[in-house]
């Protein structure tokens, strides 16, 4: 069967390790960012708070959400996300402009409730703005517009025969079908800031390889004084505890890097088909483990007492964000058959 590797992790919760609770799959990836690779390794609770505190967290990094925008990955509420949500205020000869980028980076003109005013020489004008693409709505939306003026308080007030009134709204609407669109430079006025929280993209990578260790050396690992620090940490955030540590800290405590050397960075290469911005991909080796993310990387040198460098012949988790399709390989077959 394709990704069986079994489960080597006594059948308990890798997290709390309370061995009175059933298992639930958990996606080693999230599924919201791709992830399809699936194992029965944490209990209800963890694996839902893992998912609250770790995988949201990280699912919304800006630099995660332009990479779904992308490759078109689509979340659990199967949608695209647009990485640019800031509604943008510009000063355009009409007036102030609403303006947010659509999934594929357009700048759109948001929608202004029309206006009816009445000039200092007696004429009505409607105001409203529309995105370019709306056009053709918009005569249509000035001739309701004004025919509900008319019957308010405010139409009612001019005075104007039902003649004027429809001479009024057949003048507004010839106007706005024959108006030109106005074209502005919009994407040189728009500026948007990003924050990327580094503990948020670490932590994810963290308990990624913590699963993934779990999964390949069971109780060896799960037993060592490196799993104890890697559940420490993760409890800490799933927790909220204010003590968190520095991520130099537990990057010293794991012996966790959030960077790949340059010395591995030819093997993730290869196994990425030099587009490692379109996987998810954990390499897992007697003496450490290198996972890179949407190209975002981590390192772990593992514990020399969780491996045996003998024995051991290293396995790769691979998954294709854009295709979807994942596997688990041994790596002595040079990335050929599935195990
Ligand atoms: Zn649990």
């Amino acid at each position: 069967m394709a990704n069986d590797i079994g489960n080597p992790t006594g059948g308990h919760c890798i997290l709390c390790r309370n061995p009175s609770r059933e298992l639930t799959e958990e996606h080693i990836f999230p599924d919201a960012a791709g992830g399809s690779i699936k194992k029965f390794i944490l209990c209800k609770r963890c694996n839902s708070r893992l998912g609250t505190k770790i995988d949201a967290p990280y699912v919304n990094q800006p630099i995660v959400q332009l990479a779904r925008a992308a490759l078109g990955i689509k979340g659990r509420a199967k949608r695209v996300p647009s990485p640019f949500s800031t509604v943008h205020e510009i000063d355009a000869p009409i007036g102030k402009l609403q303006i947010k980028l659509d999934s594929q980076f357009r700048p759109v003109v948001q929608p202004r409730a029309p206006e009816v005013s009445v000039t200092e020489d007696g004429k009505v004008v409607v105001s409203l703005s529309r995105d370019l693409s709306q056009k053709n709505s918009v005569p249509k939306t000035v001739r309701t517009t004004l025919q509900r003026f008319f019957r308010s308080t405010l139409g009612k007030s001019l005075n104007w025969t039902e003649q004027e009134q429809k001479q009024a709204i057949r003048e507004a609407v010839e106007a706005a079908t024959n108006a030109d669109a106005e074209s502005l430079p919009v994407a040189e006025m728009l500026h948007e800031q990003w924050t990327i929280e580094l503990d948020k993209i670490f932590a994810e990578q963290a308990k990624v390889i913590y699963e993934v260790c779990s999964l390949e050396f069971g109780d060896k690992f799960l037993n060592s004084a490196q799993a104890g620090e890697f559940r420490a940490y993760l409890t800490s955030i799933l927790n909220d505890d204010a003590a968190t540590p520095s991520l130099e800290d537990v990057s010293r405590r794991l012996s966790m890097a959030n960077v790949i050397p340059p010395s591995l960075d030819p093997v993730i290469k290869l196994f990425t088909d030099g587009e490692r911005h379109k996987y998810h991909i954990v390499i897992v080796t007697a003496s450490g483990v290198v996972c890179s993310m949407l190209g975002m990387g981590a390192t772990l040198a593992l514990d020399s007492s969780v491996a045996d460098i003998n024995t051991y012949i290293g396995r790769i988790y691979r998954c294709n964000v854009e295709t979807g399709s994942s596997e688990i390989l041994g790596i002595e077959e040079h990335g050929g058959n599935e195990v």
